[in-house]
């Protein structure tokens, strides 16, 4: 039998480390864990390893198409694919950053949204039959965050396409710049973000549908991290349970759907 394979992208630190380690112990396959940055995910290995588990390691940028597209092409040479994804990278800007709202909107879609993206196009094709993708999205990614109920109902659309939804995050980052965007958008560029990866989920399921592939977002908690300046209330393990029960336990009939740290799927 060909051996399994799960990839945590984002795992360096955080709630992405805590679902390599939860993979570790319960996945009976090989489980990667891998970073933009090889020293940071190497020390990271080394304190898995330090605790008698055993992930692999390969460096992944998100917003470098080279280095995805290499750790596809690693993956393909040695093994038959990707049995689950796990798209957890993203950044959030301080709630007292000073970069102008122009500056935030566009770094924050370009990782979160749009390298997650075209992440998802170029793995996508090497994601297994039978296969479980999750994309860590947050509460702050729930359709209500929207002022506009025009724009809640283009995203809410079940025929939205993806080159659609591009179109409207590419609309959230030109009205930053022209600083029109609060009445529609609201005030957050992270919760425009994952309404996005939301979005985008439910999109990919429509667009996996002649596959067996399960694609589903997630609010992981509030959780103790350096996103969240320690102020998080659970810790990484407890963040990382909703990831690990959609990519170890959810029963196959969860497709496209966002699901709350407790395990339960949130209408949108
Ligand atoms: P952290 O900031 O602790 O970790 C984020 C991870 O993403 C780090 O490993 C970081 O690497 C990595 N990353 C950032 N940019 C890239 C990139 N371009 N390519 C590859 N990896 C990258 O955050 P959390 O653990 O808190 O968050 C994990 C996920 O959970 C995120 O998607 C976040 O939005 C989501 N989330 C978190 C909540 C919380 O309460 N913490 C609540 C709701 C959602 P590096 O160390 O190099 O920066």
């Amino acid at each position: 039998m060909s051996t399994k394979v799960a990839v945590v992208i984002g795992a360096n630190k955080g709630i992405g480390f805590a679902i390599v380690r939860g993979l570790c112990k319960r996945f009976n396959g090989t489980v990667y864990l891998t970073s933009r940055d090889e020293e940071r995910g190497k020390i990271a290995v080394e304190t898995l390893k330090n605790e008698g588990l055993n992930p692999s390691y390969h460096q992944l940028d998100i917003t470098n198409k080279k280095s995805v597209e290499s750790f596809r092409d690693y993956i393909k040479t040695k093994y038959e694919g990707i049995d689950i994804l796990i798209n957890n990278a993203a950044i959030a800007f301080k709630q007292n950053a000073t970069e102008p709202v122009a500056v935030q909107a566009e770094q924050t879609l370009y990782v979160n949204f749009f390298s997650l993206t075209s992440t998802c196009e170029i793995l996508f094709p090497i994601v297994k039959n039978g296969g479980r993708v999750i994309n860590v999205s947050s509460s702050a990614g729930h359709l209500s965050r929207i002022p506009s109920e025009n724009l809640r109902n283009k995203l809410k659309d079940s025929k939205l396409t993806l080159p659609e939804l591009i179109a409207l995050m590419q609309k959230y980052v030109d009205d930053a710049k022209q600083g029109i965007q609060a009445e529609e958008w609201g005030n957050s560029s992270y919760a425009v973000s994952k309404v996005g990866v939301t979005a985008l989920t439910k999109v990919q399921q429509r667009m996996l549908s002649d596959r067996d592939i399960k694609v589903n977002a997630v609010h992981p908690g509030y959780v103790d991290t350096d996103m969240t300046s320690h102020k998080g209330v659970l810790t990484i393990d407890e963040g990382a349970s909703a990831p690990l029960f959609l990519a170890l336990d959810a029963p196959d009939s969860v497709r496209g759907q966002y699901v709350w740290n407790d395990c339960k799927i949130v209408s949108w």
